[in-house]
């Protein structure tokens, strides 16, 4: 590190991402994708894409795309904002709405890359401590603050927080934003999501994405939804740094999907189906996990440490989540895949288990 410019140079941690392994054979639980992939009509839209249309810039407002999801959503077509994946949309809301002196807040423990994009735009902010069931606490975020993001359902906890307490937190943080990342809502119960509260508080944003219960993670197709004045706040800043960040087969593919609510609802009820047997399979062989909303489990063993199953795991191919992080470090974040994938995890732990 003696090179003359140096000290010129913006330095990050950045944030690192689950393992993504090419060996067809190895089952894959360590990043949320949804195994079932999309649907007949989508791998059917893939082909009738046009080639011809690689040639010309694709629409840089996405007006397919933010039309079915307005509707989808029953929401003006000036209250959604679309971005390359939910990652690049919640990156997009840090630059736009957090720009206070003060800190903003989130917790402790949550989606790892809040605290990267906070250092990388130079935000102050302060991490709030989940109590010891890793539930938020709503009192934390009624102080003084630049502005919240909460995931909801959170993650890596699984645990959902409710809407009256989300509430709580609109109703007395009026002059600052809050973001409720709503990567997993769609594997809550139904009726958990704050998409309804948009109009009823100015100061609300929400974001979703493809990647998780649309099955898309590939295809980078994320989205906010606001009232029309932020809306348009985010895209003041969006032209201001690439006005094309949507390509042409995400324009087309994601309008797609959102007509595919069958195939959505069954793959849903699939993994949620799965989830709840795989969850007392895990509590039959010892684990504690908290009652999971999303598409991935949280479990600790009551007596052998989380790293050593998940490097044994790792042996036998089957790849968990594994943070060595305070609080958390004994414990594994484990995607929900199919029945089949499952069986063959329940399989795998009960003989490792057995010798322990
Ligand atoms: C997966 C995830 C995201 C980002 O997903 P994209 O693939 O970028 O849409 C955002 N927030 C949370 C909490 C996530 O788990």
């Amino acid at each position: 590190m003696n090179y003359p410019w140096e000290a010129n140079i913006r330095k990050v941690e950045p944030y690192t991402p689950g393992e993504q392994p090419t060996d067809p054979s190895i089952i894959k639980l360590n990043t949320n994708e949804n195994p079932y992939g999309p649907s007949e009509d989508i791998k059917k839209a893939m082909k009738d894409l046009s080639t011809d249309l690689f040639k010309k810039y694709p629409d840089a407002k996405a007006t397919e795309l933010v039309n079915e999801l307005a509707d989808y959503h029953k929401v003006g077509r000036d209250q959604v904002f679309v971005g390359v994946g939910s990652d690049d949309v919640l990156g997009m809301c840090f630059m736009t709405f957090f720009n206070s002196e003060k800190p903003i807040l989130f917790p402790d423990i949550t989606y790892s890359f809040y605290p990267v994009w906070a250092e990388l735009l130079n935000i102050p902010f302060k991490t709030l401590a989940l109590d010891d069931s890793f539930e938020i606490c709503v009192e934390d975020y009624l102080q003084e603050n630049g502005g919240v993001v909460i995931p909801n359902p959170n993650a890596p906890t699984s645990i959902l927080f409710g809407k009256d307490k989300i509430e709580k937190i609109l109703e007395a943080n009026k002059s600052n934003i809050i973001i409720i990342d709503e990567a997993y809502i769609d594997f809550a119960e139904e009726g958990s999501s704050v998409i309804n509260l948009i109009d009823k508080y100015d100061n609300l944003v929400v974001v979703r994405t493809f990647s998780k219960s649309r099955s898309l993670a590939g295809l980078r197709v994320g989205y906010a939804v606001s009232n029309p004045v932020l809306i348009k706040y985010l895209n003041d800043v969006k032209y201001s740094y690439n006005s094309y960040t949507m390509n042409y087969p995400s324009i087309k593919l994601g309008s797609a999907v959102i007509k595919d609510e069958e195939y959505f609802r069954t793959t849903i009820k699939k993994i949620v189906d799965t989830r709840s047997w795989f969850t007392d399979e895990l509590r039959k062989l010892g684990f504690s996990l908290p009652d999971s909303s999303t598409n991935f489990v949280f479990p600790e063993h009551k007596s052998v440490p989380a790293k050593e199953i998940f490097e044994a795991a790792k042996k036998n191919k089957i790849y968990f989540r594994y943070f060595n992080l305070p609080r958390i470090d004994n414990r594994l974040r484990i995607t929900i895949g199919t029945d089949e994938e499952m069986k063959t995890v329940v399989e795998f732990l009960q003989d490792y288990l057995k010798n322990k």
